[in-house]
């Protein structure tokens, strides 16, 4: 997608704070970050949301996840603690229509509300 942000990143073309990248997924700081550590875990091809998601994403979402706990452990939060939360449209304030999973730690979460 021309005119997506993260496509872009993918490509290199926008510089990213990359933490990790392997099978078609790339880790990078996010640029306003909400907690003391927080990064996106984004697939390399474009999706637009979760609802974009196919049945043969499952292996894409389920990578996405794992790649997740390893970016966690790569920063040593895995033993505090993270969320994990992925945005989809509107309601739930999705900024950038391209996927991508929120990884946030450093600072007590909360309850969800
Ligand atoms: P969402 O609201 O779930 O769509 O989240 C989009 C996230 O992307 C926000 O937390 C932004 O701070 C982040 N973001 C937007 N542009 C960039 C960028 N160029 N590099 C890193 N993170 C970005
Ligand atoms: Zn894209």
């Amino acid at each position: 997608m021309a005119e997506c942000i993260f496509c872009k990143i993918a490509a290199g073309e926008i510089p990213a704070d990359t933490v990790l990248e392997r099978d078609g997924l790339l880790v990078f700081k996010d640029i306003q970050p909400k907690a003391p550590v927080h990064v996106l875990v984004i697939p390399t091809k474009h999706v637009e949301t979760v609802d974009d998601l196919s049945d043969g994403d499952e292996s894409l979402a389920g990578r996405m996840v794992l790649a997740a706990r390893d970016a966690a452990r790569q920063l040593g939060v895995e033993k505090d603690g993270y969320r994990l939360v992925m945005n989809c449209r509107s309601s739930a304030g999705q900024e950038v229509f391209h996927i991508h999973l929120h990884l946030l730690a450093g600072r007590p979460m909360g309850a969800m509300g």
